[in-house]
């Protein structure tokens, strides 16, 4: 009996391209989940009062890792909070300066400064410094600790030359991203 010849397989690299296309497709998916949620988030906000009100968000807008002697890291969900407050929250008696802009909350008038770093080449570290308005009542609970982050850092720029990385890490705890929703999004005891 003659032995049959198989035909060579000629898709020996189709797996390799087949994982890098499903993990492409998965982040994808990952993206479009947290803008979805991130967008929610901005209606919770917006039901209650504004994003001003919470100092939970307040500190997040407002983290920069120079206070940890690492400066220009960020995380994705932090540009976007930072990127999203330009679009859902007008302000009024606005002045702009060079990088950037400030003003007060329509809402309820803290005052805003909002500027973007150019630390390489079209790559910005996005900024909001939120002031309260004087004897304005918060909403959202309280801090409780460190900021925590969901995605991982990433250092704006090509490279990081010092050791920057580890002391973002150790200086900010990680959280699964439906924790850190729920995190941002508490309302305070009343
Ligand atoms: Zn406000």
């Amino acid at each position: 009996m003659t032995k049959r010849r198989t035909r060579p397989t000629t898709t020996s690299s189709t797996p390799r391209t087949t994982r890098t296309d499903q993990r492409r497709a998965e982040e994808q998916a990952r993206i479009e989940a947290f803008t979805l949620s991130v967008q929610d988030l901005f209606a919770h906000y917006r039901e209650h009062g504004c994003p001003c009100r919470f100092p939970r968000f307040r500190a997040t807008a407002a983290r920069d890792t120079k206070e940890v002697s690492a400066p220009g890291f960020t995380t994705f969900e932090h540009q976007a909070v930072v990127t999203l407050f330009d679009e859902k929250v007008p302000l009024r008696d606005r002045v702009g300066f060079s990088g950037g802009h400030e003003g007060d909350c329509v809402a309820c008038g803290s005052h805003v400064r909002r500027w973007g770093d150019e630390l390489f080449r079209g790559a910005f570290l996005e900024h909001l410094v939120i002031t309260p308005a004087k004897d304005l009542a918060d909403l959202g609970a309280p801090l409780h600790g460190p900021v925590p982050h969901a995605w991982p850092f990433y250092f704006v720029g090509p490279e990081d030359h010092g050791n920057g990385r580890p002391l973002v890490e150790a200086a900010y705890p990680g959280v699964a991203l439906e924790d850190w929703f729920a995190w941002m999004r508490e309302l305070a005891a009343t």
